[in-house]
């Protein structure tokens, strides 16, 4: 029988061992002993989903995006499309801080595109000429010299620089807690590349594919939103994963300590002094750890590895008595601009977004901190994170009352980074990888930061894997 030895029990790792039983079944490939390894206690990776007191509160992430199929299909395949959740309102109001108020969206900014004009006309949150640089987007030429650029320097060329401090840097940047004046356009957003490529134009390209989505017939008659989750969190999907690969060994609290290749295949080095022999070996866990355990096989992948680098975040979760709470709370949440000087980048307004994250008479907002500007902050107690997030939400919000509930979760280092020549580096660890015969590496460090690219990976890494054992 085959051994296969995955690194990290996180989404990629879970669902790499599921895709590789499933391949594995349906090509008649024979059995195969899979081992997870994990040095945590607890499977899931960043999923954590807590229910206390009657919240459902998610430490990490909480949902995926719906517009990258492969979470929802793998769902599905896990027998989950029913507990499959769509957001209460189709497409939630989103504010944005700004001079200390929050200010709405315009109506039809999609991710930082404006595709309605009036929405955009009578906003307050953006300055006239801020408005009107937004509009002259559909007259910027197209790029016409290769190579990369950073997020910051294509808004602030395509949409203007308020476009970029007001709703692309909280807004976009912000779903990696990232810096806009490093990341690469390419790496972390290829879609708007694609679309000013292909129509000249962001406005152009938008407006084109939300007719295509509509043009799409809709299946069943569920509704899908931008956003997706499960009824029980995303541990409902680590629990119905788990389940699905009851035969797969899972050593938790368990740290891979090295790994090393002989004419048998792979030997791994376990912290508790044990060795696990593998025919083929995927890793699955953050860039700075795989680097670190692949140092005695390659020092060339070990270094690539290492210069992808990572920020930390918190996320502070705080419930309320509905009745304590005068604001309508008539949306998803908020986002805070840098310029703001504000210690919180956004609040999620959870139980309005989601149906049973909070008891019918409760609401809970969930908070992020930290990120590429502000990372000691995750390093505070629990205390003066507590404090620092009431205290914002009192100016911000005008919440006064006293919390019944107050979750923090720490991620140190827990954000990949898509910096400029991201592209570049991930083809030299891929092709640096390939020379070893049965290793595969996978995660959200390369081709895809979040859920639905996990799991796309996962699938694709299975199919390798089998192929290399057959
Ligand atoms: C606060 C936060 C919010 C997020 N929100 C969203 C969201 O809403 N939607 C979304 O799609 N994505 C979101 N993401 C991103 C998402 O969490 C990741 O894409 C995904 O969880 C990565 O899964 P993974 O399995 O690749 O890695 P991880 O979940 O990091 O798992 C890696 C595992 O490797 C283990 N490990 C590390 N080193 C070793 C070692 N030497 N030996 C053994 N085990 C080891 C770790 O213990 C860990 O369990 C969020 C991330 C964070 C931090």
């Amino acid at each position: 029988m085959k051994n296969v030895v995955i690194v990290g029990g996180g989404i990629s790792g879970l669902s790499t061992a599921y895709f590789l039983k499933e391949l594995a079944r349906e090509n008649n490939a024979g059995p195969l002993n899979i081992t997870i390894v994990d040095k945590k206690d607890a499977i899931g990776g960043n999923i954590i989903t807590e229910l206390t007191d009657g919240f459902l509160i998610e430490g990490g992430p909480d949902c995926f995006l719906s517009e990258k199929p492969w979470a929802m299909a793998l769902c599905k395949r896990l027998g989950l499309e029913d507990r499959l959740l769509a957001t209460k309102s189709p497409r939630g109001k989103t504010y944005v801080l700004s001079n200390g108020k929050l200010h709405l969206l315009p109506e039809g900014v999609i991710l930082m595109v404006p595709t309605k004009m009036f929405p955009l006309l009578f906003s307050s949150l953006m300055t006239l000429s801020g408005k009107i640089r937004m509009g002259l987007e559909l007259f910027v030429p197209k790029k016409k010299t290769p190579g990369d650029e950073t997020l910051g320097e294509f808004v602030r060329r395509r949409l203007g620089k308020e476009a970029l401090d007001k709703i692309a840097g909280p807004l976009v940047a912000g779903v990696h807690a990232g810096d806009p004046d490093t990341m690469s356009i390419k790496s972390s957003f290829p879609k708007f590349v694609e679309m000013e490529q292909n129509y000249g134009s962001l406005i152009k390209g938008m407006l084109a594919r939300m007719k295509l989505m509509k043009a799409k017939p809709r299946k069943g008659g569920k509704p899908v939103t931008m956003f997706m989750t499960v009824k029980g969190g995303l541990g409902e999907v680590v629990k119905t994963l788990l389940s699905k690969i009851k035969d797969v060994n899972i050593l938790s609290s368990t740290v891979v300590s090295k790994m090393e290749n002989n004419d048998d295949g792979y030997e791994l080095t376990l912290d508790n002094g044990n060795v696990l022999k593998a025919d083929a070996v995927v890793i699955a866990t953050p860039a700075y750890a795989t680097s670190e355990i692949v140092k005695t096989l390659d020092g060339k992948l070990t270094e690539k590895l290492g210069t992808i680098p990572y920020v930390s975040t918190a996320t502070i979760s705080i419930g309320f008595k509905m009745k304590d709470i005068k604001h309508p709370m008539d949306g998803f949440g908020f986002v805070v601009p840098l310029s703001e000087g504000r210690k919180i980048m956004a609040a999620s307004w959870v139980s309005r977004k989601w149906a049973g994250r909070a008891p019918d008479d409760c609401v809970l907002i969930r908070c992020f901190v930290g990120g590429a500007f502000n990372q000691d902050l995750v390093e505070l107690g629990d205390e003066e994170l507590k404090q620092i997030v009431l205290d914002e939400l009192r100016e911000i919000m005008g919440i006064e009352a006293t919390p019944v509930i107050c979750r923090i979760f720490r991620w140190r280092r827990s954000m990949p980074q898509y910096t400029v020549g991201h592209e570049e580096r991930v083809t030299e660890i891929e092709e640096l990888t390939n020379a070893h015969k049965g290793l595969y590496i996978t995660g959200s460090a390369f081709r895809g930061i979040g859920i639905s690219d996990n799991v796309r990976e996962a699938e694709e890494t299975a199919k390798k894997v089998l192929g290399v054992l057959a």
